[in-house]
């Protein structure tokens, strides 16, 4: 058995940043498919949120991220993430990430919505996400003490008999299962928007880092908190390309059919109301047979294709020019708020087990993220997760069994769109009681059924979610419940699941 200081899932932003900050220490690096292809952060546009101006502070910083988690952000843990902001962009500024400046060098500073400041910094207009992971991916492959494992899935955390982590399992592409021992690993899988029909995620994003964390023991948190993204583009294609919210910044309306406006009778905001807000107003006209539309012609029109390249080309290769047409819309799995509960420094409630980036519930999102927080805590944990490890973890273990598994069993199309109608229709931007116990039920004979581990997983995932979704009865934030209208003074607290939440035979994923 091949034996690491440390073993690192996942080939993301997270993923790849633990892995630097734990050189010289020798690191396995597991991704499913080649470093930085086919993730979250690559395909990031806004940017990334740090207290870099000279009018802001990461006090106000802080403020902002705990006014939009609707009463649910610790605020320790936003203070902490918001005072490292601006040393982690230095960090990544010096590993070669080229951010855009403005003539006198300085970053060049965006403005979002539910930022009190100009505080977004950008890379490349609106494709941060690809200069992020262009530069990363370079600065791995350049280092000697990273094993890139790319093209393998982790199966399994191993513990040993005192319940420690001492390794990890992992199928490579050939089939075969290899261990591989550390008495350190971190998980860095990304998020879950991939278990729901209409998701902007990589659709392999089906939250299998939690599947993972839940089997080892870990305690999770936060798991019903999945924010939706009200402009996906509503086309042929899946995962659907994001419609950025920088549109309705400039002026673009939300319409119907018919051209009605669709925001200006439902919030003081208009087009311009929180996400969750527009998201629920997308569901309802959707599910109601009809279509909504972002119209950016007036206010966009024939700059388009120069001020927003990323959409208009994924507007373009469906045939739609935004320039002079109305944009399909429809509300998709954007960002999950819950995860892996972890500490300021990352660790879970298992010993050598560590989370970062989104698959962590770190508890600086609350009910809700404040945009562009997502990558900034994607950076900032892996230094924290490094410092530990190397002040804390002992040397590896030495060899443990590899238990047998069964081949590896693909499940059919059908299943998984079963699986994810479910959860957009019964887990998603509306909830209720009848509706989540349907999804859990469904969501369990899937699991039972399958012969295929990965819809299992997805399936107990999903079922953790909904049983969630179930317990908080109240609305909050992206949490909306319409059997339970308001916010509940009794729920406004975080809220902590393992995998005992599940019946007995769902387990056994
Ligand atoms: C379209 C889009 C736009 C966004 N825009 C912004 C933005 O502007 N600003 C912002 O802050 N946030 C944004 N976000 C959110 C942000 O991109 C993500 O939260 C962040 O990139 C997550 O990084 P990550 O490293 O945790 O996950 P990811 O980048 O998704 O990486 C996860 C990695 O884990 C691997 N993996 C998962 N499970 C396994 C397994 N079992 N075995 C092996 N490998 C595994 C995957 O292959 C992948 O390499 C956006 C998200 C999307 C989808």
């Amino acid at each position: 058995m091949k034996a690491f200081d440390a073993v690192v899932v996942g080939g993301g932003l997270a993923g790849m940043m633990a892995a630097l900050e734990l050189r010289p220490l020798r690191v396995a690096l597991v991704s499913y498919r080649s470093l930085g292809e086919w993730t979250s952060s690559a395909w990031a546009q806004g940017g990334i949120a740090a207290a870099v101006g000279d009018d802001d502070s990461p006090a106000l910083h802080a403020a902002d991220t705990v006014a939009a988690g609707a009463g649910l952000v610790e605020k320790r843990v936003a203070a902490r993430l918001a005072f490292d902001g601006p040393h982690a962009i230095e960090r990544i500024a010096s590993l070669g990430v080229r951010f855009d400046r403005d003539a006198q060098e300085h970053y060049a500073l965006g403005r979002e919505g539910a930022h009190s400041r100009r505080r977004i910094l950008r890379a490349g207009g609106d494709a941060t996400g690809a200069e992020l992971v262009r530069a990363i991916v370079a600065a791995v492959r350049t280092s000697p003490t990273i094993e890139p494992l790319e093209n393998a899935t982790a199966l399994d955390v191993a513990l040993d008999r005192d319940g420690r982590v001492c390794g990890l399992l992992l199928r490579h592409k050939s089939g075969e299962v290899v261990a591989v021992g550390a008495s350190a690993v971190v998980l860095a899988t990304g998020g879950l928007g991939g278990l729901y029909r209409f998701t902007t995620n990589p659709t392999s994003s089906r939250g299998s880092g939690i599947a993972l964390a839940a089997r080892a023991g870990a305690r999770l948190a936060d798991l019903e908190f999945v924010q939706f993204h009200p402009t996906a583009l509503d086309v042929p294609s899946d995962p659907l390309p994001l419609v950025t919210e920088a549109l309705r910044g400039e002026g673009a309306v939300l319409v119907d059919e018919t051209g009605a406006r669709l925001m200006e009778a439902i919030h003081p905001l208009g087009d311009l109301a929180p996400r969750d807000v527009v998201a629920r107003r997308v569901f309802a006209i959707r599910s109601a047979g009809r279509r909504a539309y972002l119209d950016a012609t007036q206010a966009v029109g024939a700059d388009f294709r120069e001020r927003f390249p990323t959409v208009f080309a994924a507007c373009a290769r469906f045939g739609i020019d935004p320039r002079v047409e109305r944009i399909p819309v429809v509300a998709a799995a954007h960002y999950h708020m819950g995860g892996i509960a972890v500490d300021l420094a990352g660790r879970t409630s298992v010993e050598g087990l560590y989370a970062c980036g989104e698959v962590a519930a770190t508890g600086v999102h609350g009910a809700n993220r404040l945009a562009s927080n997502s990558l900034l805590e994607s950076v900032v944990y892996p230094e924290r997760i490094a410092n530990d490890i190397r002040a804390t973890v002992l040397p590896s273990a030495s060899g443990f069994a590899t238990p047998a598994y069964a081949a590896p069993v693909e499940a059919p199309e059908a299943q998984w769109d079963e699986l994810r109608q479910a959860m957009y229709f019964g887990v998603g931007v509306e909830r209720n009681e009848a509706g989540l116990e349907a999804a859990l039920e469904r969501l369990r004979m899937l699991g039972e059924r399958t012969a295929s581990a990965e819809l299992r997983d997805a399936a107990t995932v999903g079922g953790l979610v909904a049983r969630a979704a179930l317990r908080r009865r109240e609305t909050r934030g992206s949490h909306v419940r319409t059997d339970f209208p308001a916010p509940a003074d009794g729920e406004r607290h975080r809220s902590f699941s393992t995998l005992a939440d599940l019946p007995v035979a769902a387990q056994t994923a």
